[in-house]
């Protein structure tokens, strides 16, 4: 593969943008390389400047669950753009997402729309700790909520280790608010609330670990921690942002059988645009600016393209079968990818949830934790990685990030990816 133009790029983009990039993990830091940089995208492809074409199993990170450039969600967004491009008032498009949101996922009775999955997080902790007076916040080792301050946290090396900044900039004051949490393990998470649970704002958890690779709950996991806040008074919210609609059409919510307090959202709610949302009960939500006391607010917030986009990619979504099919697609990619290891001799196996799976280097049977899961080989899988890409399939660009299916890939599709993993875990076995 050429990727001359690509090269040419990156180096102007170097002297210009961090890294060469707007988001950290599209400059192919920890695979090693160079990004390519992308033409068009439509159904299961992307095209790069040079001219290549690739099997997409990032879908822009997840909003693409209908493939790229859906021809409804297009078609919604130019007649949307005929009307104008922001009001900075309301529109009815923002009620009809609101009402949306809210038949799909009951336990959100009203929703505040934001412009990132980040803002939604941060917003939704700004309402627990407003709602019960309470400052701590718990987070999961190997969860990703976006950057906000009280998120870039990880724990020390005990389960109820206080926070130590991950990046430079996070104030101290802020970071010993947040208290980390193994993923899966229900003894550290009982032990935990049974010293401070008291003073336990909220516990926000990606229900299915898409950040960490893939790391499905444990059974009854969701439901434990469920228990504790409602047993503490601290809020549970599910950081849905990758799993809404996504691991099924009401989210892990429904999927799981555990409601939350409050729920955040955000790429396939925007098709493809910038949006987030967060929602929860009634008399929680209602605690926002200018219902409440709480203030949040944002300039195009509610957007009228970026509804249409979302409602029109909810509309798909919502198709009778859509995450059957996907969810189908899904076992087969993942089944035909670890027979193709293991005809190679490599250690290797697989997560999948709905339209998410994981990719794991190692001769552990079955992963599920965020200790397991950087304990795997990440030189193979980086080995993999680039051997996939040279045959025309991209994957997500790091270990440790969630593959994603969508409507798009039929049959042909993950049987020409397979054909490519045969010869990649070769490579990677040689
Ligand atoms: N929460 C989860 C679970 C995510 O995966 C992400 C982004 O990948 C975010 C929050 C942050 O969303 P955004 O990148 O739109 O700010």
């Amino acid at each position: 593969m050429n990727h001359d133009r690509s090269h040419a790029l990156f180096e102007r983009a170097r002297t210009l943008l961090p890294g060469g990039v707007n988001s950290p993990v599209r400059a192919f830091k920890s695979v090693g390389g160079e990004p390519f940089f992308v033409d068009r995208a439509d159904g299961p492809w992307l095209y790069d400047v040079d001219g290549n074409r690739y099997i997409d199993y990032v879908g822009s990170w997840g909003p693409m669950i209908a493939g790229h450039n859906h021809p409804r969600v297009r078609e919604a967004v130019q007649e949307a753009i005929g009307q104008g491009l922001s009001f900075g008032a309301p529109c009815a498009a923002e009620v009809t997402m609101a009402e949306t949101i809210t038949r799909l996922v009951p336990s959100c009775e009203m929703v505040r729309m934001v412009n990132s999955g980040t803002e939604a997080t941060l917003s939704a902790i700004r309402l627990a700790r407003g709602a019960t007076g309470r400052m701590k916040i718990v987070k999961f080792e190997g969860c990703y909520h976006g950057h906000g301050d009280s998120f870039l946290v990880k724990a020390g090396s005990g389960a109820l280790t206080l926070g130590v900044p991950t990046s430079p900039g996070v104030p101290k004051a802020l970071a010993d608010l947040t208290i980390t949490l193994p993923y899966n393990d229900f003894d550290a998470a009982s032990a935990l609330f049974d010293e401070v649970g008291g003073e336990i704002a909220g516990l926000i958890i990606e229900p299915v670990v898409g950040n960490a690779n893939c790391l499905p709950p444990r059974e009854g996991y969701l439901q434990h921690l469920r228990a504790l806040c409602t047993r503490h008074g601290a809020l549970l919210i599910f950081d849905e942002v990758m799993t809404g609609f996504r691991v099924a059409l009401g989210g892990a919510q429904a999927r799981y059988g555990v409601i939350p307090d409050l729920t955040t959202f955000g790429k396939i709610i925007g098709g493809g645009m910038p949006v987030g949302a967060y929602g929860g009960r009634r008399a929680l939500m209602e605690r926002i600016a200018p219902a409440g006391p709480i203030y949040q607010a944002g300039t195009l917030s509610g957007n009228p393209v970026a509804m249409a986009a979302g409602l029109a990619m909810l509309d798909l979504v919502s198709a009778p079968g859509f995450h059957d099919r996907l969810e189908a697609a899904t076992h087969a990619l993942c089944d035909g990818l670890e027979a193709a290891a293991q005809d190679a001799g490599v250690a290797f196996t697989t997560t999948r949830v709905g339209a998410m799976f994981g990719l794991f280097f190692t001769d552990a049977p079955q992963v599920d934790t965020y200790a397991q899961a950087v304990a795997c080989d990440t030189a193979a899988f980086n080995r993999f990685f680039h051997a996939m890409l040279a045959r025309g399939v991209y994957l997500a660009p790091s270990a440790f990030e969630a593959g994603f299916m969508s409507g798009a890939h039929d049959g042909a599709v993950i049987d020409a990816t397979l054909a490519a993993a045969r010869e990649a875990f070769v490579a990677v076995a040689a």
